[in-house]
């Protein structure tokens, strides 16, 4: 959340604006802001809701804008990306974290009976593209970063080994040994083919798990479908990686989330791990060549060695609960590029190249974008557009259709709470009066967009400081609640 800016900070004209926004209508202006979630910058809207009854031909406004503080209705921004809207990416972490709950242990509609599903939690990394300063730690014990003979040096002339001891925070992690050595070029290269391989590999998991139970992929297909989540996260030496959730279902001819369930016997987490074991060290997408020689080798991007494999609820002492998982790829479903001590959330131009605020190998990376960009053979990957996501161009977030339930359906979910909670259990009425839930009424919105953030810094000053004293209301109302229960 960005800090509110204290009062004896804010410049003259400012406090203009604030105090113009805390005269009359501040109010229901307040009242918007806080129906934003305290969003930093919500669109503004001007529009009215219209009431039509078909069998007089009768229209009635319900809403106006008209009646609002500067005839505009403020909505929220609703970014997932914490560095964008840190208020609209809670929501947007809390609303994931259900989504992928409810695919673990069911609720919002999914069958309680998931539980018993064979679940995976996997990692999927990238390969090598060169030795990079890393913290290897276990436990409190730090071991050198990577302890070759002393001595050894590369072609530049660069050490090979690093018996560095690196601290969690040491700005070096994620570095080359020798940026030189380093295949920034194929790392980009990989990170734009991520995404395809990543659905690769959902499709071919299904070949691997028919192979492993001795059926045709086709008789496979007709007795279980593979349900999954997944979100991208970014290392700290710029590459992409997956952390997924893998559910094994039966195939359903319904294709809702609510009609999931277990699948035929024979197939368990055992099975289904074993599978993802060999696609991952199996698929492959073609990659096109960066040269426009027809004779240079063709290349592929596949998965990297290290794959962690955990099961989900299992009974082995080292349990991972379903909390754990949905909470930990929650989190990430909010992040961008932070992992590499940058956020990098706006796309790249020619003219910004030049003066990049970013660590010397995040800047060689997005160079490398753009110089590989400019090559006709590999125009499809768009590495010019992608540059500000090292190359990266598919979804954060992503989940099968039958995993759970959606964003959107939950988002409903709690626009009928609010209004619920906001008038009483008694029924809605139409402009005429009668129960809205009454055939017959035509509702008409128009809307038209005015713009988006606060119409003027005081304005923000204020919300920001609307969310200070809310966040602050919550902080007492959980410490109140925690001294009732303890008395
Ligand atoms: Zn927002
Ligand atoms: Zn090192
Ligand atoms: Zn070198």
């Amino acid at each position: 959340m960005t800090e509110p800016v204290r009062v004896g900070e804010l410049l003259p004209g400012v406090v203009d604006e604030a105090i113009a926004r805390a005269g009359p209508g501040y109010d229901r202006w307040a009242e918007q802001v806080a129906a934003t979630g305290y969003c930093i910058h919500p669109v503004r809207l001007r529009g009215r809701v219209d009431h039509a009854d078909p069998q007089t031909g009768e229209v009635r406004t319900v809403y106006s804008t008209d009646r609002e503080p500067d005839a505009t209705l403020l909505k929220a921004c609703g970014n997932r990306r914490v560095s964008v809207c840190p208020s609209c990416s809670a929501t947007y972490q809390a609303d994931s974290f259900h989504l992928l709950a409810a695919g673990l242990r069911g609720g919002k509609g999914v069958p309680e009976t998931v539980a018993g599903h064979p679940r995976l939690f996997v990692t999927f990394t990238a390969p090598s593209f060169g030795q990079v300063h890393s913290r290897n730690a276990q436990g409190l014990l730090v071991y050198p970063c990577h302890p070759y003979r002393q001595g050894q040096r590369c072609p530049h002339g660069r050490r090979l080994g690093c018996w560095h001891r690196h601290d969690a925070d040491d700005p070096r992690l994620g570095e080359p040994l020798c940026a030189r050595c380093y295949q920034a070029g194929a790392q980009v290269l990989w990170n734009a083919l991520a995404g395809r391989l990543w659905s690769r590999t959902t499709i071919y998991l299904y070949r691997t798990l028919a192979q492993l139970a001795g059926l045709s992929e086709t008789d496979l297909r007709r007795l279980v479908r593979i349900s999954f989540a997944k979100v991208a996260e970014y290392q700290k030496r710029g590459a992409v990686h997956f952390h997924a959730i893998f559910r094994l279902d039966a195939r359903t001819a319904c294709g809702c989330a609510a009609c999931v369930a277990p699948p035929p016997a024979g197939f368990t987490a055992d099975l289904l791990e074993a599978a993802v074991r060999q696609a991952a060290t199996t698929v492959t997408v073609r990659c096109p060549s960066p040269s426009d020689d027809p004779a240079a080798p063709e290349l592929a991007a596949g998965w990297g060695k290290e794959l962690y494999v955990r099961r989900i609820g299992a009974d082995d002492g080292e349990e991972l609960t379903e909390e754990q998982v949905a909470g930990y790829i929650a989190k990430y479903a909010t992040k961008s590029t932070e992992a590499l001590g940058v956020t990098l959330d706006h796309r790249i131009g020619e003219a910004d190249l030049e003066e990049l605020d970013l660590p010397i190998h995040v800047a060689e990376l997005v160079h490398t974008c753009w110089e590989l960009g400019s090559r006709p053979s590999l125009a499809r990957l768009r590495l010019r557009k992608w540059a500000h996501m090292l190359g990266f161009g598919g979804h954060f977030a992503t989940k099968s259709r039958r995993y759970s339930t959606t964003l959107g359906a939950l988002r409903r979910a709690r626009v009928v709470y609010a209004i619920r909670r906001r008038r009483g259990d008694t029924v809605a009425l139409d402009a005429w009066g009668r129960p809205e839930e009454d055939p017959g009424v035509i509702v008409v919105a128009s809307w038209s967009y005015l713009g988006s953030g606060y119409q003027t810094t005081g304005e923000a000053w204020l919300a920001a400081s609307a969310a200070a004293r809310a966040r602050e209301m919550r902080r007492i109302a959980r410490e109140e609640l925690r001294t009732m229960t303890a008395a």
